[in-house]
């Protein structure tokens, strides 16, 4: 298992390298945008996560989290950053982050998140694909209104437009189809989806519903697929009533 950790902080990144060899993962550390791609796009086997700093000389972490989803939409990436407010993880989330985590951490937290995404990622491959892969894997496609989701691609096309989807705009897309029509609460796709102890804050759910609502609904502010349950959560509904 390896782990890019791209913070410039040499003794805090030099720590979570320790660390994280002491649990038998390959860490590799870089202290900029720059390096963090070269040593991304040039990794095999590929990298199965990847630990992102905001704050670093030179790229942000958002535009590097953004170059990383062109290469790769699946690998997990987890953001650690000093910033706390709302907006900068809905940032974070938009550039296709998986998770983020708040400066200073503690690092049994750390471990335990890293673990746990790497565990619900499982790469299908250990090299990154250079051209596309052919054949084509068995397709896994499911559609509802105008809109058509490629699970094995991380792809969804609706409203004329396709999109690269992240980890887990795909797990809680599959999941909300998996359960149509059902009242579910934002405690229970946490823990169906993130997992019990991925420590994730309920507003996550909803920054990510936010986001999966302007790429399905055709009015976002009157979602017809994605309904908000006032105080509990949401309802996903395959096809609303005309
Ligand atoms: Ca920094």
């Amino acid at each position: 298992m390896r782990i890019l950790i791209v913070e410039d902080e040499s003794a805090l990144a030099l720590i979570m390298k320790f660390n994280f060899e002491q649990e038998g993962y390959e860490a590799v550390v870089a202290g900029e945008g720059v390096t963090a791609l070269a040593a991304f796009r040039q990794s095999d086997p590929r990298f199965n996560l990847v630990l992102l700093d905001l704050m670093l000389p030179g790229m942000s972490g958002y535009d590097i989290c953004r170059e990383i989803r062109l290469i790769d939409q699946q690998v997990p990436i987890l953001v650690l950053s000093a910033r706390t407010l709302s907006e900068d993880r809905t940032a974070g989330f938009d550039a296709g982050c998986d998770q983020y985590m708040s400066k200073p951490f503690a690092l049994p937290e750390l471990l335990s998140r890293v673990r746990n995404l790497i565990e619900r990622h499982p790469l299908d491959n250990s090299s990154l694909p250079a051209v596309p892969r052919e054949p084509e894997p068995e397709s896994d496609v499911r559609e509802f209104g105008n809109a058509k989701i490629d699970f094995s691609r991380f792809q969804l096309s609706a409203l004329g437009q396709t999109h690269d989807l992240t980890t887990m705009e795909v797990q809680l897309l599959r999941y909300f189809l998996d359960n149509d029509g059902k009242v579910l609460s934002r405690g229970l796709i946490l823990e169906d989806v993130w997992g019990s102890d991925s420590n994730v804050m309920p507003r996550t759910i909803d920054n990510f519903v936010l986001r999966l609502r302007k790429l399905i609904e055709p009015n976002p502010s009157a979602p017809r697929h994605i309904l908000s349950v006032r105080g509990t959560g949401y309802r996903f509904v395959t096809h609303p009533e005309a």
